[in-house]
């Protein structure tokens, strides 16, 4: 064929063979008429059920279906991320794989991709989780909107469209342990922020138990935002006055009421010893944080390695340069 491929539909996959079947029925429905090319590009991110067959048995009946095979688990943003690093077409537009995005919006994506819009932002609309994961999408979003200045209404909607360009910037971060939408929205020219529908998950379980969202949360906040550490700083000289101011208070009635007192007040002391020790274990873990980041970050490793990609029809591909070398067992730098 000659036309090139217009729009690439991205779709990260964890232990996703129960929904498989129904959402190529749906995407493929979904596009059947637009007027261009079109290829789905599902990543699986490490699945230990049938998922990487289940798609390579799609793509005899769908040719526009095309497996990146993750060789271990590296997480949703990073398995969108080669995605990205993969796909064709000008126009990207991601989703869950779990029929939480409906792909009847794709269509309302690629009318915004015409309308000239290199980023397309959603709000779910009416979402479907459980009153916890709001709750917690609710703070996180006000905080990092707060924190980062990146004026989204929902950065946890993963059904969203991203211009070529756009994604390669993404891509060309090489950030470990990143949360896509935000970073994309440094990137943008001409963004737009559409509502679009949102479903209960139809198969399986939520691959992010409570653990696995705390830190994705926490990626979020301190990915995008160092106002923590200057909160930590304010935190700091807040206290020290406190504690100056207690310690002044303290003596002053040693003196003025005398020795019966100041042993009676020993737990006072005590208390202010232990609350002050406490916020300094508070400000240690926080830098710990940051710390650990910029660790990782200088090593420069790779934060995702692709193993094959198989297209229909072409040569199973393995990518030189994000694949591990085999002689030394280190990561090739790009
Ligand atoms: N996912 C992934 N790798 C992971 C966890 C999730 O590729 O380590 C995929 C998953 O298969 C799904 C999407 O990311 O397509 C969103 O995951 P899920 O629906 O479990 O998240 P939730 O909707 O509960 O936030
Ligand atoms: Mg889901």
């Amino acid at each position: 064929m000659t036309d090139a491929i217009k729009l690439s539909i991205v779709v990260p996959m964890y232990n996703e063979e129960r929904n498989i079947p129904a959402l190529a029925e749906r995407i493929v429905a979904a596009c059947a008429a637009l007027p261009f090319r079109w290829e789905v590009v599902c990543v699986n991110d490490g699945s230990r059920d049938r998922t990487p067959q289940l798609v390579r048995e799609l793509q005899q009946r769908h040719p526009q279906f095309v497996l990146v095979d993750f060789a271990r688990n590296f997480g949703q943003h990073a398995a969108v991320s080669a995605g990205f690093a993969h796909s064709r077409g000008e126009w990207i537009i991601t989703l869950d794989a779990d029929l939480q995005n409906p792909p009847e919006e794709i269509p309302n994506l690629v009318k915004q991709f015409e309308a000239g819009h290199d980023l397309i932002n959603t709000v779910r609309q009416n979402r479907q989780d459980t009153f916890f994961r709001k709750g917690a999408s609710k703070i996180t979003n006000a905080l990092v909107r707060k924190l980062s200045g990146i004026r989204l209404n929902d950065f946890g909607c993963m059904l969203r469209g991203y211009h070529r360009d756009v994604a390669r910037r993404v891509v060309a971060c090489r950030e470990y342990k990143t949360f896509i939408p935000a970073l994309a929205s440094l990137f943008a020219c001409r963004p737009v922020e559409i509502p679009v529908g949102h479903a209960e998950r139809a198969q399986g379980e939520s691959k992010y138990p409570l653990h696995k969202l705390f830190s994705l949360q926490l990626d979020l906040i301190t990915n995008f935002s160092v106002q923590p550490l200057r909160l930590l700083f304010v935190a700091g000289i807040l206290f020290a006055i406190l504690g100056m101011i207690l310690g002044l208070a303290l003596i002053g009635a040693r003196l003025v009421l005398g020795d019966a007192w100041a042993n009676q007040g020993t737990l006072t002391v005590m208390g202010v010893l232990l609350f002050l020790s406490g916020a300094q274990f508070f400000a240690f873990g926080l830098l710990g944080e940051y710390v650990g980041r910029i660790f990782q970050q200088v090593r420069l490793r790779e934060p995702w390695f692709v193993a094959s990609i198989e297209r229909p029809g072409e040569e199973l591909e393995r990518p030189a340069g994000d694949a591990p070398n085999p002689g030394t067992g280190r990561y090739p730098r790009a």
